[in-house]
């Protein structure tokens, strides 16, 4: 995994600002624009945006800090509202070296369904994907290939808007660079052979209700898959963002005297102590039993009192509960 934070130049505990900043700087130093002509700028330029795409959003930087195997970045990717953000009037074509664009990847998504517990603890999961293995009669082009003449092979033509000119994808040949003048019989030019493949995933510890993880898939599939994971609802325990939390039930009998009661966390059932003279709605914190932080050390569950009181009493509960009303009367509580 690319090291996003050494490609920004910051710390790994940089705030916002600071990886704003750090993007900003580097992004105008390697601009296309100042680089004529210059691949190696064009290919920073783009490493520098995958960054700041990752590290500038709080979700995605702590999934990436979490080890999280990959993440949905396109290098187009929000690109050309960014320039403009910061003052550039243009408009970038990747398409040229764009790796997606280029190998004519096919997106698969599927979706996978973990429990919270898994979500949590991170999982491995066994999934059946779609594979477009490139043919090897005609190493996937789908036959014999030839320039094409309207474009020279560049598969982009110059088209003019004021005085400036842009490039734009041939239409002879759809941006290919290259026409077939005959079919491979082996793939009737599709250029792969469709399949299927088992892949171990590895979900990481954490992982949010819809989040996508993308299977780096071998270079000869044509296929990119996309994991989008649903996270199944627990019966008890809720997740809001870092935090785990469930309401437990005590009478109000217990609520008075205290009481020890045994709930479920995501870790197994654990005792909870409740203090004398708790209120509903009063919630108690566990410490230990939440998610994973990115450190390893665990953060907090939060459980909610809901305190229940008991209906149809018998009439010697009632007496006994009488004689306590007037106690309490008596000492004015
Ligand atoms: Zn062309
Ligand atoms: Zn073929």
């Amino acid at each position: 995994m690319k090291d996003y934070y050494e490609i920004l130049g910051v710390n790994r505990d940089a705030n916002e600002q600071e990886i704003k900043k750090a993007f900003r700087k580097l992004s105008l130093a390697h601009h296309p624009d100042r680089n004529p002509d210059n691949k190696d700028a064009e290919e920073q330029f783009k490493t520098i945006n995958e960054a700041y795409q990752v590290l500038g959003d709080p979700e995605k930087r702590r999934a990436y800090d979490m080890g999280g195997q990959g993440f949905d970045v396109d290098p187009r990717e929000h690109i050309n509202d960014i320039l403009r953000s910061m003052g550039f009037n243009i408009n970038i074509d990747f398409s040229q070296s764009n790796p997606f664009a280029q190998s004519n990847k096919i997106q698969f998504k599927h979706q996978i369904n973990i429990t919270l517990h898994d979500a949590i603890f991170g999982c491995n999961v066994d999934v059946n994907v779609p594979s477009y293995i490139n043919c090897k009669s005609c190493n996937g082009v789908g036959g014999k290939k030839e320039a094409c003449k309207p474009c020279k092979g560049a598969g982009k033509t110059l088209t003019f808007l004021g005085t400036m000119q842009y490039p734009a994808t041939c239409v002879s040949c759809g941006g290919r660079g290259y026409v077939l003048t005959s079919t491979c019989a082996n793939c009737n030019q599709e250029g792969y052979k469709r399949g299927n493949k088992k892949i171990k995933l590895k979900v990481p510890a954490g992982v949010k209700h819809q989040a996508m993880l993308r299977i780096n898939s071998d270079p000869e599939d044509r296929c990119d898959v996309i994991i989008i994971v649903n996270v199944m609802q627990h019966s008890k325990i809720k997740r809001n963002g870092n935090v785990l939390y469930s309401n437990e039930a005590i009478s109000c009998i217990d609520a008075m005297l205290g009481c020890v009661k045994n709930i479920e966390t995501i870790d197994g059932r654990c005792d909870l102590h409740i203090s004398p003279g708790i209120q509903n709605g009063q919630q108690i914190t566990m410490p230990n039993h939440g998610i994973i932080n990115a450190d390893g050390s665990r953060g907090e569950y939060i459980v909610g009192i809901n305190i229940s009181t008991p209906t149809d009493l018998d009439a010697d509960v009632v007496n006994k509960l009488n004689e306590v009303k007037e106690l309490l009367n008596k000492k004015g509580k």
